[in-house]
């Protein structure tokens, strides 16, 4: 078997065999670019290595001299030669880019004599010495264990002797004492003479980057990466080419576009007089590369040159290392450029519009995550910051304001235009007005799919979520993290993308909905084969999501009207005694209702708009009991009577007797409207006549009523009698026609296995499968993260959060059943999915499979899950 390869043999197509940058330098060499003479030994060879418990395979070493002959008949020198040494560098190379993380050592093959030999045919001795003292440290380091600082202190004394700041300043002659000073730290270090023999160098040399592999910053790194342990690392041996031979010498990193913006310019940097790692290691500035087109421009023409090739043969940004040597220009690597979601966006656009690559590719080459950046202000990650806590990062963005303890203050501040953060324990649905108006919230409570959590995203508000870190006293108003303590009005800045708390005001960098993403996401809209819907409550929201490119509505939760000022008249009609009472306190909540929906209607321009009767239970709307309780005694303690007393006792009672002690499977969904048909009446006209008035006015309107929480049959019969009773009826009154239709939620796990029975008055079903997965697991969303979830998933009971990504197995076997029953009774009926998972890439891809019609997420997510749907398709 072939284990050692010359750049012009190798496969560069074989990046799992070769590594990546031995199959760019093969690329390369095979291209006709100025690279090197140099060989690879395989990833197979540090499988074996590994194998064998850490020994070289045999032979090995007689192929990697046959290697090294072809480089000496090339190079004209010879390696170990005192009059013309050969010296390569020793590189590690993984399929996987892992930069930095493995081991490369430079300049072997030096000792006292080839140092001698290489000054003389140089005719450069401060170079030689130079080279010599760096291969020392850096075997030494590497090879030998020894810290680099030691290194640099005895570095440090010379240059501090000499009095000069760089060591590019250092004498030939001062150089040679570095090297003896060197010479004695690695005697005294290892009890050991520095390896002479460049043999026997390069064999250890060998060893030290296959050991690397099992270092532990490249285990950690594998891990954060998913990286298969298995890969192992290739060993490049490459011919030395300086960097280092003076000011007509140099070496530079460069991208072929600027992977900050995607700007089509070429962009890096260069140090003249330096070698291998000066540019990144910050010890002098490095110039731009545009002034290499003044100082050196025949090389920089030729750059340029290697830049379109290169581009044009992997269709990709390329990041590449290159070396001048006395105005020759050598290439040392090229790959793939790491870059930010805005120059993913930018390059992947453009490239298709220069032909380079396909508009599915183009899709293929930004990442759900990275639309999802874009949409939300982003830290500038230039600017220093004092991180105080770090929580879940729950809704992405980040947001700076003063902060404020109560919604209520978060409000009124806000709603004056003052920037606040609410911190609070957790949130519940009477906090949405303070979250509204505040630019983020701040949790010590609760997981990702908490109510916070939830509702922030849903408004692309930032939010940091369970920081247990943060102690909040809510008399005091403040909190503390250690001993720091953050008063109310005091200034933070949360990062909803990261879950960092920051002291103090951050500068941002703005969202951006850039033409080109806009573009992308056209492209990916021809391609994708699943529609994308938004959940909006508002006029505004439903806007937002028109804008991102929503083709519906897939929710609108009517309870959200519900709140603010007219919690009053809800709870008018849920004091209420008798039937006629409730029907008076419904007559005037019938027109705001009806204008809500005229909004959303209006909003949407004739796109399907879904919208769900009322679902929570109806104790939501009141205040809690114990509250209500202790306000009853202290009213009596303090001597209150009278009619005050009376009303508040009464509340009490009807509070007391709508209490349950497990809401989520109480009274609520379509079991109020079983009970109070005259709820769900009320709520069917005011979606008719607004559907009514918006055709009056010449607009096409497409409602979709949708039942909640339907487990039996009788609920989705008499219900739907219900629906088209009413409907009938304003249809009638006002002689306008309209095309509605009568769809349940699927979220209890009865409705999924009985589906057929449902189709047949339904004609739609959209999965509720945040509730499906809570029933279905019996986990309860709101608790189960912080109590068992978070350590369950630690130790892998279960994979991931099923909150977070549908959980395909059970809930989504379901949903399989449910599909193909409901088929059966109705092959055109409508599925789509209205659960936070609608939003999230992996459970797209899943509702894709399983045939659903569209996904249905937060408007802010539509950008995201457009992109993601197309990709679920390629
Ligand atoms: P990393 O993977 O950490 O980037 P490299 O193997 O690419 O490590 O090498 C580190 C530095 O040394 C790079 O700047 C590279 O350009 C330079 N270098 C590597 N081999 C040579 C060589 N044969 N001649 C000159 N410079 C080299
Ligand atoms: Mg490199
Ligand atoms: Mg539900």
């Amino acid at each position: 078997k072939k284990r050692v390869y010359l750049f012009e043999e190798a496969d560069g197509k074989n990046r799992l065999l070769f590594g990546g940058k031995g199959a760019g330098l093969a690329d390369m060499t095979k291209a006709g670019l100025p690279v090197p003479p140099g060989f690879i030994i395989t990833t197979e060879v540090c499988k074996e290595y590994y194998e064998n418990g850490k020994k070289l395979p045999e032979g090995l070493m007689e192929e990697v001299l046959e290697a090294m002959k072809k480089l000496e008949e090339k190079t004209g020198k010879k390696f170990a030669d005192p009059e013309n040494p050969l010296l390569v560098s020793v590189r590690s190379g993984a399929p996987v880019s892992m930069p930095g993380m493995m081991d490369t050592i430079l300049n072997l093959g030096l000792n006292d004599e080839t140092v001698e030999g290489l000054a003389k045919r140089s005719n450069n001795e401060r170079f030689a010495y130079d080279s010599y003292r760096r291969f020392i440290q850096m075997f030494g380091n590497v090879v030998l264990g020894i810290p680099h600082e030691k290194f640099e202190e005895i570095l440090d004394h010379y240059k501090k002797e000499q009095g000069v700041k760089l060591d590019s300043e250092l004498s030939a002659d001062t150089l040679k004492k570095v090297v003896e000073a060197y010479k004695e730290l690695v005697k005294k270090e290892t009890g050991k003479d520095f390896p002479q023999n460049p043999y026997e160098q390069l064999e250890m040399a060998i060893r030290a980057v296959f050991d690397s592999w099992n270092n532990e910053r490249a285990i950690i790194y594998r891990k954060l990466h998913n990286i298969p342990e298995d890969y192992g690392t290739a060993v490049n041996i490459v011919t030395m080419v300086f960097g280092n031979m003076g000011n007509d010498s140099g070496t530079g990193v460069a991208f072929t576009r600027n992977p900050s913006t995607g700007e089509k310019e070429f962009y890096g940097e260069y140090l003249t007089n330096a070698q291998g790692e000066d540019v990144v290691a910050g010890i002098r500035t490095p110039q731009p590369i545009s002034k290499l087109a003044e100082e050196m421009p025949e090389v920089y023409k030729q750059l340029l040159e290697v830049r379109d090739l290169l581009e044009k043969y992997y269709r990709d940004v390329q990041d590449i290392e290159f070396t001048i040597e006395k105005g020759k220009l050598y290439m040392l690597q090229t790959r793939n450029a790491k870059r930010t979601a805005r120059a993913a966006v930018k390059i992947a656009v453009d490239m298709v519009k220069e032909g380079l690559i396909t508009k599915e590719e183009a899709i293929l080459r930004v990442s759900p995550d990275q639309i999802n950046q874009l949409l939300h202000a982003q830290i500038d990650p230039n600017a220093p910051k004092k991180v105080i806590a770090k929580g879940l990062p729950a809704s992405p963005g980040a947001a700076s304001g003063k902060v404020v303890f109560s919604s209520r203050e978060a409000e009124k501040r806000g709603k004056e235009g003052e920037k606040v953060i609410l911190v609070r324990p957790e949130t519940t649905p009477d906090d949405i007005g303070g979250l509204a108006a505040a630019q983020g919230v701040l949790t010590s409570r609760g997981g990702m799919t908490s109510h916070a959590a939830v509702v922030a995203r849903g408004m692309g508000k930032p939010a940091v979520v369970g920081c247990e870190a943060i102690k909040i006293d809510l008399n005091k108003e403040e909190f503390t993290v250690g001993d720091v303590v953050i008063k109310k009005d005091d200034i933070i800045t949360i990062d909803g993308s990261t879950g960092e708390v920051i002291l103090g005001e951050v500068p941002m960098i703005p969202p951006t909905l850039s033409e080109e993403l806009k573009e992308l996401l056209s492209w990916a809209d021809e391609i994708r084969k699943i529609g994308v819907r938004a959940n909006a409550d508002t006029p505004e929201d439903a806007q937002k999501a028109f804008e991102y490119g929503a083709e519906g509505i897939g929710l609108a939760r009517t309870e959200h009207m519900f709140l603010g000022n007219r919690l009053p008249l809800v709870q008018e009609m849920i004091l209420a005694e008798t039937e006629e009472d409730r029907r008076k306190a419904l007559d005037k909540l019938l027109p705001v209702q009806r204008e809500d929906f005229i909004g959303l209607f209006k909003a949407m321009q004739g796109k399907p708009v879904t919208i769900r009767l009322i679902d929570p239970p109806l104790h939501e709307f009141l205040p809690p009991l114990l509250d209500l309780t202790v306000e009853v005694e202290l009213m009596k303690a303090k001597g209150i009577t009278g009619k005050e007393l009376e009303e508040k006792e009464r509340l009490l009672s009807v509070v007391r007797r709508l209490h349950e002690f497990n809401p989520m499977l109480g009274f609520r969904g379509c079991r109020l409207g079983m009970v109070y048909p005259e709820i769900f009446e009320m709520q069917v006209r005011a979606i008719m006549e607004a559907a009514v008035a918006v055709a009056k006015e010449g607009l096409p309107v497409k409602p979709e009523i949708m039942i909640p929480l339907v487990a039996l049959e009788s609920e989705m019969k008499v219900l739907g009698d219900l629906i088209h009773r009413v409907a009938k009826q304003v249809i009638e009154e006002s002689g306008v026609n309209i095309e509605y239709k009568v769809g349940t939620m699927i979220e209890v796990p009865r409705a999924a296995l009985i589906a057929d029975k449902l189709a047949g008055v339904a004609q739609f079903f959209s999965f509720g499968t945040n509730d499906l997965t809570q029933m279905t697991f019996a986990f309860s969303r709101d608790d189960a993260e912080g109590k068992f979830l978070g350590r369950y998933r630690e130790k892998g009971y279960v994979e991931e959060d099923p909150f977070e990504h549908l959980d395909t197995e059970g809930v989504g076997e379901l949903m399989k059943i449910a599909v193909q029953k409901g088929r059966s009774t109705r092959p055109d009926l409508k599925v789509g999915i209205c659960g936070e998972h609608g939003g999230d890439p992996k459970s797209i891809e899943f509702c894709y499979i399983i045939g659903l019609d569209y996904v249905s997420c937060s408007p802010f997510r539509v950008p995201v899950a457009r992109l993601a749907a197309a990709q679920a398709t390629l």
